[in-house]
């Protein structure tokens, strides 16, 4: 496939956005971002009329797939309704009903809209619930582009000093420094235990399975002994479910290990791509928004379409169905990579779900960031530019998403095509 109708319009473009795209992760995309005409189901057609099965999904969002029906009629209904209210609609209440069926942290909700900020105000609670300032994070894990979480995202391994004590570098230029920050490796229950010993931190965030830098699960019991050393130091701790929720299980990785945290950040496949999110918690702690003492707002919130578009996608969720899809269809695929990896000889790892996984090169089987580094992500890389020309697109950083619009011929033509690469490198 070639991609030259793109290549000419984003060079165009960079006339006038910056870049040709609007957000940083669409660029360094091999061989060039893309521009689409259109998205149906698991396809992607892009302006040069190259037809592309899509694991992007958005970056993760649409679990139902492109424009799945149900959702698409709701919004278009909504439309002849109201667009914007700045007031409450039946919507948002009914889907916050939703979220507290299928969400067991949450209790109380507040809808945002785009998980960054749904971070801030996590954040922002549990400053006000403990009193403190400092805020834990861990190195790899992303929670959104804003100054007080942009730290040692993706560091850089020769400046990130000590394993168990790392650094905490900035993600961008311009970015604020901040003194109550601290970044500690994933994974490590006693560096944890250590760090809140001070008695100074108000929140513990996390990806409670981490799928930005790498996939990697929770070892057995750390996530419990991030729950009991939270407890024990007074504080909260915070799951930022936009990736897990709903796609590692309909209630997110909570759900699946069993581990309560104190307040999750949603978003992504919460509205399967309009844009929303959530912050949601215990009520004693949410109890803090109720009473104003902790400020959120946003002129978008519960935008109504995107409220219609969310109660319409959490409702297929609660049906089960598109799981039951998915769980077929993306195991068949985990399966056959695998598959394919071994016939063609080269040493690979699946590390996920059906609804999201993570493909990696070479033989580590990382616990955290900087041993995930060891594997072999530029082959990763090349391996899915090699796909795109293949119709397959797939994230360069090893991520696979999977929707209930997969279906059995599209992971029989994407393995043919995993197939034809790894033949390509081979010879
Ligand atoms: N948290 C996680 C775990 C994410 O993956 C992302 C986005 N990739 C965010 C937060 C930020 O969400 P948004 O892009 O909607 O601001």
């Amino acid at each position: 496939m070639e991609f030259d109708a793109s290549r000419a319009r984003i060079d165009h473009a960079a006339a006038v956005v910056a870049g040709g795209v609007n957000s940083a992760f669409r660029l360094g995309i091999r061989p060039h971002p893309l521009v689409f005409a259109s998205a149906d189901g698991a396809i992607l057609t892009d302006v040069d009329g190259n037809r592309l099965i899509d694991y992007f999904l958005g970056m993760g969002p649409m679990l139902l797939g492109h424009r799945p029906p149900a959702v698409v009629e709701a919004a278009r209904a909504q439309l002849d309704r109201s667009i914007l209210v700045a007031g409450q609609t039946e919507l948002e209440y009914a889907a916050a009903r939703l979220l507290v069926e299928l969400v067991p942290s949450a209790e109380l909700v507040r809808f945002s809209v785009s998980g960054s900020e749904a971070v801030q105000a996590a954040l922002r609670v549990a400053r006000a619930a403990t009193g403190r300032s400092a805020v834990v994070k861990f190195e790899g894990h992303y929670h959104g582009w804003f100054d007080n979480v942009l730290w040692s995202v993706a560091p850089d391994l020769a400046k990130a000093g000590p394993r168990e004590a790392p650094v905490p570098l900035p993600g961008s230029g311009g970015q604020m420094p901040d003194p109550n920050i601290s970044v500690l490796p994933w994974n490590d229950a006693g560096a944890l235990r250590e760090r809140l010993a001070a008695g100074d931190v108000a929140a513990v965030i996390m990806e409670p399975v981490m799928f930005n830098s790498a996939g990697i699960l929770p070892v057995p019991g750390y996530l419990e002994a991030v729950r009991e050393a939270c407890d024990a130091a007074g504080t909260l701790l915070v799951f930022d479910e936009v990736i897990t929720g709903f796609r590692v299980a309909p209630g997110g990785a909570q759900q699946r290990f069993g581990v309560v945290p104190d307040l999750t950040v949603l978003g992504k496949a919460l509205a399967n791509g309009f844009p929303v999110a959530a912050v949601v918690g215990l009520r004693r702690y949410m109890d803090l928004i109720a009473d104003r003492q902790v400020l959120h707002g946003g002129t978008y919130n519960t935008q109504s379409v995107a409220m219609a578009a969310t109660l319409a996608t959490l409702t297929e969720i609660r049906d089960g169905a598109p799981y039951r899809r998915i769980d077929k269809v993306g195991a068949r695929l985990m399966e056959g990579l695998l598959e394919e990896f071994a016939a063609a000889g080269v040493e690979a790892r699946i590390v996920g779900y059906p609804a999201v996984f993570q493909v990696r090169f070479g033989a580590v089987r990382p616990s955290d960031f900087r041993e995930a580094q060891r594997a072999d992500n530029a082959r990763y890389a090349d391996f899915a530019a090699a796909l795109l020309r293949h119709g397959v697109r797939v994230l360069p950083r090893g991520t696979w998403f999977v929707s209930a619009a997969h279906e059995d011929g599209h992971v029989d033509a994407t393995l043919a095509a995993v197939r034809a690469v790894l033949a390509e490198t081979r010879s």
